[in-house]
């Protein structure tokens, strides 16, 4: 399942410098995340790092996107071929 960052975004821009993946970009009047991008820092980080140092805490599962843990896993691999996920 991606992410999402829903209205309450003030802009701060942590979770587009913490991202591993480069989903997070810049939106209209918020920060957006690129569902084809977001694994859920999955491969990478036991917790979605833009959840973990968003200044409001509002990342939240995106009910629209969801994928299972293997799912976010290939995705990784396709994003990152050239890498070995750590998993938890
Ligand atoms: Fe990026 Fe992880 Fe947030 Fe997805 S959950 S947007 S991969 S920081």
């Amino acid at each position: 399942m991606s992410y999402r960052i829903p209205e309450g975004c003030i802009y701060c821009g942590n979770c587009e410098e913490e991202c591993p993946n480069d989903a997070v970009y810049e939106g209209d009047d918020k920060f957006e995340i690129d569902p084809e991008k977001c694994t859920e820092c999955v491969g990478f980080f036991d917790v979605p790092q833009c959840a973990a140092t968003c200044s409001v805490e509002i990342p939240e599962p995106d009910p629209d996107h969801q994928e299972t843990k293997e799912q976010l896993l290939e995705k990784f691999k396709k994003l990152h071929p050239d890498k070995e996920p750590v998993l938890f």
